[in-house]
Protein backbone atom coordinates (compact mmCIF):
# COMPACT_ATOMS: atom_id res chain seq x y z
CA UNK A 1 0.00 0.00 0.00
CA UNK A 2 1.51 3.23 -0.93
CA UNK A 3 0.99 6.41 1.27
CA UNK A 4 -0.19 9.26 -0.58
CA UNK A 5 2.40 12.14 -0.82
CA UNK A 6 1.39 15.72 -1.28
CA UNK A 7 4.33 17.69 -1.61
CA UNK A 8 4.15 21.75 -2.55
CA UNK A 9 7.21 23.71 -4.07
CA UNK A 10 7.31 27.12 -3.14
CA UNK A 11 9.96 27.88 -6.00
CA UNK A 12 10.91 31.19 -5.50
CA UNK A 13 7.85 32.44 -3.41
CA UNK A 14 7.65 34.03 0.61
CA UNK A 15 9.37 36.21 2.63
CA UNK A 16 10.82 35.39 5.96
CA UNK A 17 7.44 36.35 7.65
CA UNK A 18 5.14 34.83 5.09
CA UNK A 19 6.75 31.44 5.25
CA UNK A 20 6.48 31.78 9.74
CA UNK A 21 2.95 32.92 9.28
CA UNK A 22 2.02 30.21 6.67
CA UNK A 23 3.47 27.35 9.26
CA UNK A 24 1.55 28.21 12.23
CA UNK A 25 -1.60 28.45 9.34
CA UNK A 26 -0.94 25.17 7.99
CA UNK A 27 0.04 23.37 11.25
CA UNK A 28 -3.71 24.26 12.74
CA UNK A 29 -5.24 23.22 9.56
CA UNK A 30 -4.13 19.77 8.98
CA UNK A 31 -3.08 18.61 12.97
CA UNK A 32 -5.67 15.65 12.27
CA UNK A 33 -4.50 14.77 9.18
CA UNK A 34 -2.63 10.90 9.47
CA UNK A 35 -2.92 9.48 6.24
CA UNK A 36 -1.17 11.41 3.96
CA UNK A 37 2.19 11.91 3.77
CA UNK A 38 2.71 16.26 3.70
CA UNK A 39 5.91 17.73 2.43
CA UNK A 40 6.86 21.60 1.93
CA UNK A 41 9.70 22.42 -0.50
CA UNK A 42 10.98 26.04 0.63
CA UNK A 43 13.72 27.95 -0.71
CA UNK A 44 16.96 26.99 1.00
CA UNK A 45 17.06 29.53 3.19
CA UNK A 46 13.96 28.78 4.56
CA UNK A 47 14.84 25.45 5.04
CA UNK A 48 15.90 25.34 8.74
CA UNK A 49 13.28 27.83 9.84
CA UNK A 50 10.57 25.71 8.62
CA UNK A 51 11.57 22.74 10.46
CA UNK A 52 11.35 24.60 13.60
CA UNK A 53 8.21 26.29 12.68
CA UNK A 54 6.75 22.84 11.87
CA UNK A 55 8.37 20.55 14.66
CA UNK A 56 5.20 19.87 16.63
CA UNK A 57 3.89 18.46 13.01
CA UNK A 58 3.72 15.65 11.06
CA UNK A 59 4.60 18.24 8.23
CA UNK A 60 7.94 17.71 6.77
CA UNK A 61 10.35 19.52 4.63
CA UNK A 62 12.63 19.19 1.28
CA UNK A 63 15.11 20.86 -1.12
CA UNK A 64 14.02 22.24 -4.71
CA UNK A 65 17.78 21.00 -5.56
CA UNK A 66 20.58 19.43 -4.50
CA UNK A 67 24.14 19.31 -5.91
CA UNK A 68 25.82 16.31 -7.32
CA UNK A 69 28.83 16.81 -5.10
CA UNK A 70 29.20 16.23 -0.95
CA UNK A 71 31.26 19.08 -0.54
CA UNK A 72 34.27 21.20 -1.70
CA UNK A 73 34.70 24.46 -3.53
CA UNK A 74 31.63 24.95 -5.40
CA UNK A 75 30.40 28.31 -4.68
CA UNK A 76 26.98 28.85 -4.57
CA UNK A 77 26.06 24.86 -4.20
CA UNK A 78 24.39 23.20 -1.21
CA UNK A 79 25.23 19.48 -1.26
CA UNK A 80 22.98 16.42 0.45
CA UNK A 81 24.68 15.67 3.29
CA UNK A 82 24.24 19.44 4.11
CA UNK A 83 20.82 19.15 3.50
CA UNK A 84 19.86 15.94 5.54
CA UNK A 85 22.36 17.52 8.75
CA UNK A 86 19.29 19.80 9.12
CA UNK A 87 16.65 17.21 9.06
CA UNK A 88 15.71 17.05 5.81
CA UNK A 89 14.45 14.21 4.05
CA UNK A 90 13.17 14.66 0.69
CA UNK A 91 14.97 16.88 -2.62
CA UNK A 92 12.96 17.63 -5.76
CA UNK A 93 15.35 16.99 -8.63
CA UNK A 94 15.25 17.64 -12.13
CA UNK A 95 12.29 19.74 -12.21
CA UNK A 96 11.50 21.52 -15.49
CA UNK A 97 12.08 24.69 -14.64
CA UNK A 98 16.07 23.62 -13.97
CA UNK A 99 15.33 21.60 -17.44
CA UNK A 100 14.81 24.49 -19.22
CA UNK A 101 16.45 27.57 -17.30
CA UNK A 102 19.34 26.34 -15.36
CA UNK A 103 20.79 23.56 -17.98
CA UNK A 104 19.79 20.78 -16.52
CA UNK A 105 20.61 17.26 -18.23
CA UNK A 106 19.33 13.50 -17.95
CA UNK A 107 22.70 13.21 -16.85
CA UNK A 108 23.04 15.91 -14.11
CA UNK A 109 19.50 14.91 -13.11
CA UNK A 110 21.25 11.23 -12.66
CA UNK A 111 24.23 12.49 -10.63
CA UNK A 112 22.28 14.47 -8.30
CA UNK A 113 19.76 11.59 -7.72
CA UNK A 114 23.00 9.49 -6.90
CA UNK A 115 24.13 12.13 -4.14
CA UNK A 116 20.62 12.10 -2.61
CA UNK A 117 20.95 8.67 -2.12
CA UNK A 118 24.55 8.81 -0.83
CA UNK A 119 23.91 11.61 1.46
CA UNK A 120 20.79 10.05 2.92
CA UNK A 121 18.16 11.98 1.26
CA UNK A 122 14.82 11.12 -0.84
CA UNK A 123 15.38 12.09 -4.01
CA UNK A 124 11.77 13.05 -6.04
CA UNK A 125 12.87 13.18 -9.75
CA UNK A 126 10.83 15.03 -12.14
CA UNK A 127 10.19 13.97 -15.64
CA UNK A 128 7.49 15.56 -18.57
CA UNK A 129 7.47 16.05 -21.84
CA UNK A 130 6.96 19.42 -23.43
CA UNK A 131 4.13 20.54 -25.14
CA UNK A 132 6.19 20.41 -28.37
CA UNK A 133 6.75 16.72 -27.81
CA UNK A 134 3.31 15.95 -26.45
CA UNK A 135 2.18 17.12 -30.36
CA UNK A 136 4.64 15.45 -31.86
CA UNK A 137 3.16 12.50 -30.43
CA UNK A 138 6.67 11.61 -28.89
CA UNK A 139 5.34 11.69 -25.06
CA UNK A 140 5.79 8.39 -23.83
CA UNK A 141 9.63 8.18 -25.87
CA UNK A 142 10.44 11.36 -23.77
CA UNK A 143 9.66 9.79 -20.57
CA UNK A 144 10.99 6.98 -20.82
CA UNK A 145 14.65 8.20 -21.98
CA UNK A 146 13.91 10.26 -18.89
CA UNK A 147 13.32 8.07 -16.08
CA UNK A 148 16.20 5.71 -17.58
CA UNK A 149 19.04 7.88 -17.51
CA UNK A 150 17.87 9.84 -14.66
CA UNK A 151 17.74 6.70 -12.60
CA UNK A 152 20.81 4.84 -14.04
CA UNK A 153 23.00 3.11 -11.88
CA UNK A 154 20.37 2.60 -8.92
CA UNK A 155 19.73 -0.72 -6.80
CA UNK A 156 16.66 -2.09 -5.98
CA UNK A 157 16.79 -0.70 -2.16
CA UNK A 158 17.24 2.69 -3.28
CA UNK A 159 14.46 2.26 -6.40
CA UNK A 160 12.14 1.28 -3.53
CA UNK A 161 12.36 4.06 -1.95
CA UNK A 162 12.89 7.18 -4.58
CA UNK A 163 9.53 9.19 -5.17
CA UNK A 164 9.04 10.03 -9.19
CA UNK A 165 6.54 13.23 -10.43
CA UNK A 166 5.06 13.07 -13.50
CA UNK A 167 4.77 16.87 -14.34
CA UNK A 168 3.75 17.51 -18.28
CA UNK A 169 5.56 20.78 -18.92
CA UNK A 170 2.59 22.27 -20.76
CA UNK A 171 0.21 22.12 -17.67
CA UNK A 172 3.16 23.80 -14.91
CA UNK A 173 1.68 27.34 -13.51
CA UNK A 174 -0.28 27.35 -16.83
CA UNK A 175 -3.80 26.39 -15.53
CA UNK A 176 -3.90 23.34 -17.85
CA UNK A 177 -3.77 19.76 -16.08
CA UNK A 178 -3.46 16.71 -17.87
CA UNK A 179 -6.87 14.85 -17.92
CA UNK A 180 -6.85 12.24 -14.96
CA UNK A 181 -7.09 9.44 -18.05
CA UNK A 182 -3.63 11.10 -19.84
CA UNK A 183 -2.13 11.09 -16.37
CA UNK A 184 -2.70 7.84 -15.33
CA UNK A 185 -1.78 6.42 -18.55
CA UNK A 186 1.72 8.14 -18.56
CA UNK A 187 1.96 6.92 -14.78
CA UNK A 188 1.14 3.47 -15.74
CA UNK A 189 4.03 3.71 -18.43
CA UNK A 190 6.72 5.02 -15.99
CA UNK A 191 5.36 2.30 -13.59
CA UNK A 192 6.14 -0.74 -16.29
CA UNK A 193 9.40 1.11 -16.75
CA UNK A 194 10.10 1.27 -12.96
CA UNK A 195 9.52 -2.58 -13.29
CA UNK A 196 11.56 -3.33 -15.95
CA UNK A 197 14.14 -1.58 -13.91
CA UNK A 198 13.85 -2.81 -10.31
CA UNK A 199 11.30 -5.72 -10.59
CA UNK A 200 7.45 -5.84 -10.32
CA UNK A 201 7.26 -5.67 -6.20
CA UNK A 202 9.68 -2.74 -6.15
CA UNK A 203 7.61 -0.86 -8.39
CA UNK A 204 4.82 -1.52 -7.12
CA UNK A 205 6.13 0.32 -3.98
CA UNK A 206 7.32 3.40 -5.44
CA UNK A 207 5.14 6.93 -5.16
CA UNK A 208 4.69 8.32 -8.90
CA UNK A 209 3.59 11.69 -8.35
CA UNK A 210 1.71 13.99 -10.20
CA UNK A 211 2.42 17.45 -10.87
CA UNK A 212 1.11 20.37 -13.41
CA UNK A 213 -1.60 23.26 -12.20
CA UNK A 214 -3.00 20.95 -9.24
CA UNK A 215 -6.01 22.67 -7.35
CA UNK A 216 -8.58 21.92 -5.24
CA UNK A 217 -11.21 21.13 -8.08
CA UNK A 218 -8.90 18.52 -9.65
CA UNK A 219 -6.91 16.65 -7.21
CA UNK A 220 -10.04 14.49 -6.53
CA UNK A 221 -10.35 13.00 -10.01
CA UNK A 222 -6.80 12.51 -9.89
CA UNK A 223 -6.29 10.73 -6.82
CA UNK A 224 -8.63 8.61 -8.05
CA UNK A 225 -6.50 6.83 -10.50
CA UNK A 226 -4.74 3.68 -9.87
CA UNK A 227 -1.21 4.66 -10.60
CA UNK A 228 -1.89 7.97 -9.08
CA UNK A 229 0.05 8.21 -5.88
CA UNK A 230 0.32 11.95 -4.58
CA UNK A 231 0.79 15.51 -5.91
CA UNK A 232 3.91 17.89 -6.73
CA UNK A 233 2.14 21.13 -6.00
CA UNK A 234 3.38 24.64 -7.08
CA UNK A 235 0.99 27.20 -7.12
CA UNK A 236 -1.48 26.30 -5.17
CA UNK A 237 0.45 24.81 -2.07
CA UNK A 238 1.25 28.55 -1.40
CA UNK A 239 -1.64 29.88 0.07
CA UNK A 240 -2.72 27.38 3.08
CA UNK A 241 -6.37 27.22 2.40
CA UNK A 242 -6.13 25.53 -1.12
CA UNK A 243 -2.99 23.29 0.00
CA UNK A 244 -5.23 22.44 2.82
CA UNK A 245 -8.26 21.29 0.50
CA UNK A 246 -5.21 19.24 -1.72
CA UNK A 247 -3.50 17.47 1.17
CA UNK A 248 -7.76 16.67 2.08
CA UNK A 249 -8.60 14.87 -1.01
CA UNK A 250 -11.73 13.42 -1.37
CA UNK A 251 -11.08 9.09 -1.91
C1 LIG B 1 5.53 22.63 -9.93
O1 LIG B 1 6.15 23.64 -9.71
O2 LIG B 1 6.08 21.53 -9.77
C2 LIG B 1 4.14 22.74 -10.36
C3 LIG B 1 3.50 21.64 -10.69
O3 LIG B 1 3.59 23.99 -10.41
P1 LIG B 1 2.01 24.36 -10.56
O4 LIG B 1 1.28 23.49 -9.58
O5 LIG B 1 1.93 25.81 -10.23
O6 LIG B 1 1.63 24.04 -11.97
Amino acid sequence: MRKPLIAGNWKMFKTYDEVLSYAGDIIQRISDVKDVEILICPPYVYIHPLIEALKDSAVKTGSQNVFWEDSGAFTGEVSAPMIASIGTEYSIVGHSERRQLFGETDETVGRRVHAAFRGSLTPIVCVGETLAEREAGTTFDVVESQVRKGLAGLDADQGASLVIAYEPVWAIGTGKTATPEMAQEVHGFIRKILSDLFGREVSEQIRILYGGSVKGDNIDALMAQSDIDGALVGGASLDPASFERIIRFKR
